[in-house]
């Protein structure tokens, strides 16, 4: 999940327009879709249908605050090509307690729940307090490292304290992904000497504040790369056509790998199935899904 636009995200009320019917070169992996989002409440089997259209093969449900994470949980189990998340997104850290501990806690033993969070620090809107983010943060880095899940991370503006405390609980980490990267790149850097993952969306399509990331996003090796929409935010600012209600979705994850190829001077092709067998491969897909 991203920062939350003031203005509702809604279900347009037809499908795609024909220029945003995109297929991929390879099958894709999104793997940050909200798809529990209030939008997707009346349409999201034609959502998933448009998805599988576009060659998006596999979908990784963010789950990121108590009941969120039970329901992207609950959507992972009945759909083949869906698998989830559970956590608790720094903006929701105050509401960290025992309780919920213990119910992420059993989250993370279904076998479709592949990651732990979204979790991390987002300073930039302080949502919960600072404090109340590193408390909910530490609780689930020890998940992670007692259930042995990779870790889903979102940060905002928190580079630094995030390094810190990563590095402190690395050596009993799996994996983990910074989703939507979206800082400097000392701080990307600082992630990859971690020997962390890096999610990429449709940021840096955004002329406003996007430009950054385009001048060393060549610098992330292909096997610590992924893709993901967060839709239904960070509609990619820079598509050829309109969208009534403005709601991303993820038959328009090829357009991010388009872009992210062309912003790396890499063929489009080799980056999809590049992302796809290393998210394959972080979220230990293998088992039950074949490219
Ligand atoms: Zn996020």
């Amino acid at each position: 999940m991203s920062d939350t636009s003031p203005d509702a995200l809604s279900a347009a009320d037809s499908p795609l327009p024909e220029a945003l019917r995109l297929t991929a070169p390879a099958a894709l992996v999104d793997i940050g879709a909200n798809l529990t989002h209030e939008s997707f409440e009346s349409d999201l089997p034609a959502v998933l249908a448009r998805a599988e259209a576009a060659n998006v093969r596999a979908l990784i449900v963010t789950g990121a605050d108590p009941e969120g994470a039970e329901r992207a949980c609950a959507l992972s189990q009945r759909h083949p090509n869906l698998w989830a998340t559970a956590g608790v997104h720094p903006h929701h850290a105050a509401d960290w307690n025992h309780a919920l501990e213990r119910s992420m806690r059993d989250l993370h033993a279904q076998p479709r729940v592949v990651a732990v969070g979204e979790c991390g620090l987002d300073f930039n809107r302080n949502f919960s307090s600072p404090a109340d983010q590193e408390r909910a943060f530490e609780a689930q880095l020890a998940l992670a490292a007692e259930s042995g899940l990779p870790l889903f991370l979102h940060e905002r503006d928190a580079g630094r304290r995030m390094l810190e405390m990563l590095h402190e609980w690395r050596h009993r980490l799996s994996d983990a992904v910074i989703h939507c990267f979206t800082g400097e790149r000392d701080t990307l850097y600082g992630y990859l000497d971690l020997d962390l993952h890096i999610g990429q969306t449709g940021w840096l399509s955004d002329e406003r504040r996007g430009h950054h990331l385009r001048e060393f996003i060549a610098e992330v090796p292909a096997e610590r790369l992924m893709v993901e929409t967060d839709c239904p935010y960070l509609l990619p600012r820079n598509l050829p056509a309109k969208i009534k209600g403005r709601r991303h979705e993820p038959a328009l994850l090829p357009w991010i790998v388009r872009e992210l190829a062309r912003w790396r001077g890499e063929d489009e092709e080799a980056l999809a199935r590049a992302t796809t067998q290393t998210a394959s491969r972080f979220f230990r897909l293998q088992e039950t899904f074949e490219p």
